[in-house]
């Protein structure tokens, strides 16, 4: 049997602290593709193709989810409620992303914000703003479904009201 330093010289073999087992490490990074079922999310896309935005309620304890959860974050209860989402809101925070993960390199510099709508809603998403001095915490937005123009398809938007 070889040794240790006889396969981890010639290999990108590692030992596991725990069990002591030989583990490949490779050198090159994987892409993943991945495919997820969302047949309990379907009405959200509905939605989306109609203008409106669907989050969920929790009937239980009352959590509030957008994107909507099928399943509670909070309490794991699957009895929740479809609540469309007040478009209308607050913007709560936001940040300009310049240093962009491996998947969003072909994107000018974008501002990734949460809003809070109405209804209480918090909404995660990228902000629609040519220069992002004239953003400022507390400013009223609006959350407009639109297409993103590199991947071509729905998404929605914070947009600052003017
Ligand atoms: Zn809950």
């Amino acid at each position: 049997m070889a040794s240790r330093e006889s396969l981890s010289d010639k290999f990108p073999i590692v030992y596991d602290e725990k069990s002591g087992l030989p583990l490949w490490k490779d050198l090159r990074e994987l892409k993943l593709r991945y495919s997820l079922p969302i047949s309990t999310l379907k009405k959200f896309f509905d939605g989306l193709t109609k203008g409106t935005l669907y989050g969920t309620r929790c009937r239980k304890c009352g959590e509030k989810s957008f994107p909507p959860k099928p399943r509670c974050p909070i309490c794991g209860s699957q009895d929740v409620d479809w609540v469309e989402v007040d478009k209308e809101g607050t913007l709560l925070s936001y940040t300009v992303v310049n240093v962009k993960p491996e998947s969003y390199q072909h994107y000018p510099d974008y501002i990734v914000g949460i809003a809070e709508a109405g209804n209480g809603f918090r909404i995660l998403a990228w902000v629609k703003c040519d220069d992002p001095a004239k953003l400022k915490r507390g400013m009223r937005v609006t959350i407009e479904i639109g297409r993103r123009e590199e991947e071509n398809t729905l998404s929605y938007y914070i947009v600052p009201k003017t």
